[in-house]
């Protein structure tokens, strides 16, 4: 047998083990006019800010899921999203792949980061969205047993892919924008120091793709929320989503 065929096998029993009920929420069902904006990696300096004034100049609130690593290290940032009235969300103590993890590290990782997360925001902390959105049956549960839901996206903006002009990722994050859409940008760049994969950041202006984004939302009628926000008046949509870019196939395989 080849290693292919060994892997192809391990995926299938991945797949075979996740029946249709084990969803994360991917959209919002709603009456409302609305999308709910979500960035991950932070809140780090400059970025974080860019995308809070485009927040701001739209009257919009979202969902911020942050990277322990950030929050230790800017730990006001994370002050001055809260206090501009958004939600904050976990991405994890740091940006490892999850299914990577034996399943001690993976519950370490979910359980210690969300305890973390509500010491620094005293408020609980209900979503998770798993770094480079892999997830494995069992790391999906473990986000629930901790007491999270994991939230994944039906729109990205391509803000964390360097071959991309700008134009394209606003045409990217506005091609399907629909109500209760939720749409992936990043208001940090995970590397190295918070273990995550050595990729080149893309040199983006964050606050004018934001704004660029919004302001074709707006012209279709949608407004912008936080995710807690939208669900006052809305239902989550959930659907399997269990992923791991095959580079890593081989590592989740042998732990
Ligand atoms: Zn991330």
């Amino acid at each position: 047998m080849t290693l292919v065929h060994d892997l192809k096998l391990a995926a299938m029993r991945v797949l075979e083990k996740a029946p249709d009920a084990i969803g994360s929420v991917s959209s919002v069902r709603t009456d409302e006019a609305i999308i709910v904006p979500t960035f991950d990696d932070g809140p780090t300096p400059r970025r974080t800010h860019d995308v809070l004034r485009a927040l701001a100049d739209h009257e919009a609130t979202a969902t911020f899921f942050v990277l322990m690593t950030s929050v230790r290290a800017n730990r006001g940032l994370l002050d001055e999203v809260v206090a501009a009235g958004h939600e904050v969300g976990l991405h994890g103590m740091d940006h490892r792949h999850l299914p990577t993890l034996s399943r001690a590290e993976a519950t370490e990782m979910i359980t210690r980061g969300k305890a973390e997360l509500e010491d620094a925001l005293g408020l609980p902390v209900r979503w998770f969205r798993p770094p480079h959105g892999d997830q494995s049956v069992e790391t999906w549960r473990i986000i629930r047993e901790a007491g999270m839901e994991s939230v994944i996206w039906s729109g990205t903006s391509w803000d964390w892919n360097p071959d991309a002009t700008q134009d394209e990722r606003v045409a990217k994050a506005t091609a399907n924008l629909d109500r209760g859409t939720i749409l992936l940008f990043h208001d940090g760049h995970a590397g190295p120091a918070d273990l995550g994969d050595p990729v080149p950041e893309p040199d983006l202006d964050r606050y004018e793709l934001l704004d660029r984004v919004l302001r074709i939302a707006q012209a279709r009628g949608l407004r912008a929320v936080s995710l807690g926000r939208a669900l006052e008046r809305g239902s989550v949509v959930t659907r399997p989503h269990f992923n791991l870019h095959p580079k890593h196939l081989a590592a989740a395989v042998r732990r």
